[in-house]
């Protein structure tokens, strides 16, 4: 038993020493048997979330209605949640009804894949019902039971699966990957919110090629923003060198310029994506600057805009386009830029304005940035006295 669940162990003997059953679900267990690092140990129970809150005493209540409680134990914190059904998901999304129930296998059945529908108890035994440790010995992503019908009940599994089988390098199993052709118009129904953080998982796995095929040929994609009718661009996207991608910034780049998305249409489709006011700044920026880093290399002036985090990035990104990176050069030049951002410039606009004695007004910007400019190429050294008689002489 790895020392993850170890730690864990108290909360499940305190739990059975109550007379509940209780075990490692999920996630956790199926990264455990395939050795990989585990995030987050997840506990079911049959015991009902108050009955949870009576045998802890340090609680949270982060999904009582759906039966989870958080149990802070030492310094760790754990998921406990209790055994449950979803029944009639009329909206394609959610459950409508949670039901609890003292089952464990009742519990498992409403697990999405097979290698998600394992259990491990105390001592290490797990409870494999639908032959999960097969499927995770021969790679596989299988819903349990009926694919067509487990989409039916909640459309994002779709999307699950193929972000599983990017994040495991796993293949689909065939009745799976044919109810997902079959179904995948149900995505409309789910929020978009809630594929975005399954895209993004697919696309920072470590086969993204393996989870992009299937969500092309499955259809999947003509439910994603942006993506409509845009079969033959997310091709090229799926044929980039499969190296892994290193964080979100990086795919939204990789996928709007492969899509050859204009960077004044970025801010459109990133924000139906529902990607932060930040998040969509920065992919701009990155957008911008690859397209600039593809042709020529770094100058003064457009290391100054991109900074030298973005810079990075878009250096790192040349790989997928089989040019070569050269970090060396961006880190000196970088170094020797004279300012690094506006702030460092000599002079500013009180300055601007005592030397001019003239009020505030637009005419401040104007200066401000020419002086930039011509500091940043080096066409002048970045000093008061310099700054001001340039000012001067620009006829402002
Ligand atoms: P990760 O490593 O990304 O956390 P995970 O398998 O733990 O993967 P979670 O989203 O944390 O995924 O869900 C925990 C478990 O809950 C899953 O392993 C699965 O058993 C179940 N589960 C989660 N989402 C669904 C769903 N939409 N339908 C059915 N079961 C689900
Ligand atoms: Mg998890």
């Amino acid at each position: 038993i790895p020392v993850e669940f170890k730690k864990a162990l108290p909360i499940i003997k305190s739990l059975e020493e109550a007379g509940f059953e209780a075990y490692f679900v999920g996630g956790s267990v199926r990264d455990i048997l395939l050795g990989k690092a585990i995030h987050d140990v997840d506990i079911a129970t049959s015991a009902y979330p108050e009955e949870v809150k009576s045998i802890f005493p340090r609680t949270v209540d982060v999904g009582i209605e759906h039966g989870t409680v958080l149990v802070l134990h030492e310094e760790d914190q754990y998921e406990i949640t209790t055994f449950r059904t979803e029944s009639t998901y009329q909206d394609y999304r959610r459950p409508d009804q949670v039901t609890f129930v003292r089952s464990l296998s009742e519990d498992l059945k409403r697990r999405d894949f097979t290698i998600n529908a394992l259990a491990m108890n105390q001592v290490g035994e797990i409870v494999d019902l639908f032959e999960g440790i097969k499927d995770l010995e021969s790679q596989l992503i299988r819903a349990v039971g009926v694919a067509q019908e487990r989409f039916n009940e909640d459309a994002l599994r779709m999307m699950r699966a193929l972000r599983f089988a990017s994040q495991l390098d796993f293949k689909i199993e065939k009745e799976t990957l044919v109810a997902i052709a079959d179904l995948s118009d149900l995505l409309s129904k789910i929020s978009i919110e809630r594929i975005h953080v399954e895209f993004v998982k697919l696309m920072l796995g470590k086969n993204r090629v393996g989870g992009l095929l299937p969500f092309i040929a499955t259809n999947c994609f003509n439910y994603c923003p942006g993506f409509v009718d845009k079969k033959l661009h997310l091709q090229k996207l799926a044929a980039l060198p499969n190296y892994q991608i290193s964080e979100e910034a990086q795919v939204w780049l990789l996928v709007l310029h492969m899509l050859e998305v204009d960077p004044k249409e970025c801010r459109k489709i990133l924000s139906e994506w529902k990607l932060s006011n930040a998040m969509i700044k920065q992919v701009t920026q990155l957008l911008v600057g690859l397209n600039f880093r593809l042709t020529q290399p770094w100058n003064n002036q457009k290391l100054f805009e991109i900074g030298l985090i973005n810079a990075r990035l878009i250096e790192q990104s040349l790989c997928y386009f089989d040019k070569a990176t050269n970090f060396t050069i961006l880190e000196e030049k970088y170094q020797n830029l004279a300012i690094k951002n506006s702030h460092d410039l000599a002079v500013d606009g009180k300055i601007l304005m005592n030397h001019f004695n003239r009020p505030p007004g637009p005419w401040i910007g104007k200066v401000l940035a020419k002086l930039e400019t011509e500091v940043v190429v080096g066409n002048i050294p970045n000093e008061k006295i310099q700054l001001l008689d340039l000012a001067t002489r620009c006829g402002d």
